[in-house]
């Protein structure tokens, strides 16, 4: 399979602006000046591009809407904030294929009118910090950013924003808000950003690997990328593969690969020759996946009909040996700490989950603490502000459905956890 968003990544000069030239880089700059700004859309349209950050929203839609907003300025904001624990696929891009996101920038600003882009980059990607804003001076000093864009009357800037390590200024709004300076909270949708974003403008937000699709969609055509991946959802997809695997790291797949496929055939198999025995397919706040699930196929679609969610494609392996009420534990203590606290079902439920899993995971759960589970889980669930509260919910429910045992045996016995997992630590 063609690579798209990893070509040539193993060049030793893949972050540096000649060697993307050199590889046939900046291509799709001119070939997309010479359309009109909807023709790009309904390119990106008919490509069947989705976003890569998680929602799966078809981008081409999302485009027309901001597009057909008469308000200006408009910007573009690149979601670079990638926060989900097990997630480090957009890092691979930043760090080694910067200027195939700064292309996908230059194109999708001209498509949206908009002349102002940002890359709202991670706090905690201090290195990626310094490729990107090396590589943008030396997309300025090749006219691919500024006022004349390869000596046109085309401009587009770019600057790079760094957050402040919160997972919830991964969520569009909180984003936008964190942008203008103030504390990371989500707004309250509608009206939302593609109408009323950055500084109330039509603003589109878009996830790195989603932006660095659009050259080559501009270059090879809509019907190339289209043949690639599944029916439903085109291309292909950065896989960020952890845990319990001999090969763990970023792989580009085409969508609709088999989770089997990607951990058996491409992350080696189980690491020591365990057996496997479950999968969190999308990054924690997706719903996990017993042993008798991993035919299922990786896309935003297919994945559904297993009880799950893509996400952001953060694949992460657990063998015989993992507690799963360990496991569920360290979520919910991910989940309780990062709460911005603005909505109670959240700042409350991801508290309460907390600590009622500490207890059982300490040999002090109670005979009622399953139900009292499941019940804070289904208070939460599509009464939180956004999604993170859901996605706790969400996980918190898959892990008692798939290993209810697990966690009764753990309330029974009385005593820390004995698998093997829990003693090393
Ligand atoms: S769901 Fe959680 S993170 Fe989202 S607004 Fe409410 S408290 Fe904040």
């Amino acid at each position: 399979m063609e690579k798209i968003l990893l070509k040539n990544t193993e060049n030793a000069d893949s972050a540096d602006i000649d060697g993307y030239i050199k590889t046939g880089g900046y291509k799709g700059i001119p070939k997309a000046f010479k359309l009109k700004p909807s023709d790009i859309i309904e390119e990106i349209k008919k490509s069947g591009l989705r976003g890569r950050g998680g929602a799966g929203f078809p981008t081409g839609m999302k485009w027309s809407i901001a597009a057909a907003d008469s308000k200006f300025p408009k910007y573009l904001v690149c979601n670079a904030d990638e926060g989900e624990p097990g997630t480090f696929k957009d890092r691979h891009i930043l760090e080694k294929n910067p200027h195939l996101l700064i292309e996908g920038m230059v194109i999708s600003g001209f498509a949206l009118g908009s002349e102002y882009g940002y890359i709202y980059l991670r706090g905690e990607y201090p290195h990626a910090k310094d490729i990107l804003e090396k590589a943008i001076r030396q997309a300025y000093e090749k006219k691919f950013l500024g006022k004349g864009i390869l000596g046109g009357k085309i401009k587009f800037h770019l600057a790079v924003y760094q957050g402040a390590g919160a997972y919830i200024c991964g969520e569009e709004t909180a984003l936008i808000e964190s942008l203008e300076g103030r504390r990371g909270h989500p707004r309250l949708k509608p009206p939302f950003p593609v109408n009323a974003g950055a500084w109330k403008m039509p603003t589109i937000v878009n996830n790195v690997e989603t932006l660095s699709n659009v050259p080559y969609i501009i270059d090879a055509g809509a019907g190339a990328y289209s043949k690639i991946g599944s029916k439903d959802c085109p291309g292909t997809k950065l896989f960020s593969v952890s845990g319990c695997v001999e090969k763990p790291g970023v792989y580009e797949l085409p969508m609709g690969i088999s989770l089997r496929e990607i951990i058996y055939t491409h992350a080696g198999g189980i690491r020591g020759g365990k057996k496997i025995k479950a999968v969190i397919p999308g990054g924690i706040s997706t719903p996990v996946l017993p042993v008798d699930k991993i035919d299922c196929p990786m896309d935003f679609i297919s994945i559904q009909k297993y009880g799950s969610m893509l996400g952001s494609g953060a694949v992460i392996v657990m063998d015989e040996s993992v507690c799963m009420v360990k496991v569920a534990h360290r979520s919910m203590k991910f989940f309780e700490h990062e709460s911005c606290g603005k909505c109670i079902p959240c700042r409350e439920g991801t508290s309460w989950l907390e600590k009622i899993l500490q207890r059982i995971e300490h040999g002090k759960g109670r005979e009622d603490d399953l139900g009292l589970l499941s019940g804070i889980a289904e208070t939460m669930l599509g009464k939180t502000f956004c999604q993170l509260g859901d996605g706790a919910a969400c996980a918190m429910q898959s892990m008692l459905k798939h290993f209810r045992g697990e966690f009764e045996e753990h309330i029974k016995r009385k005593s820390k956890c004995q698998s093997s997992n829990a003693k090393k630590e």
